[in-house]
């Protein structure tokens, strides 16, 4: 046993003609499973990652991504839990280029933590027709 990885340009493909059935997958974990599927009907071994798929799916035409925060019971922190200095949040730019917030970091200590921790994320694909 063992697991091959499949190409990328295969991996496009599959996406491609899948969300031209479906039109909208609600999560990267879905649309993985829906490759995977796909996939093992070629060569059982094939895998794939919600990541890599994810990835792949963000470089076909026409396929805008949306990242969703769901709503998170658990708040910010506001002081570093190990040596309770201020913590300075860490910046990145996301799909749309604006900045967000992915984590947060002490610059006493050390310490850091994704902000994803806090806010789970929730990517949603869809196909726009032409
Ligand atoms: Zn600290």
């Amino acid at each position: 046993m063992g697991v091959r990885i499949p190409n990328s340009e295969l991996v496009k493909r599959i996406i491609f003609y899948s969300m031209k059935r479906r039109g909208i997958v609600h999560t990267q974990d879905e649309l993985a499973e829906i490759v995977r599927r796909e996939l093992k009907k070629l060569n059982k071994k094939f895998t794939i990652t919600p990541h890599r798929a994810r990835k792949i799916a963000l470089r076909i035409e026409n396929m805008e991504v949306t990242v969703k925060t769901k709503k998170s019971k658990k708040t910010r922190p506001k002081k570093c839990p190990v040596c309770e200095s201020k913590l300075s949040p860490i910046y990145a730019k996301n799909l749309l280029d604006k900045k967000i917030t992915i984590g947060f970091r002490c610059k006493i200590c050390g310490y850091h933590a994704d902000e994803k921790f806090f806010t789970p994320m929730k990517y949603e694909f869809k196909l726009l027709k032409k």
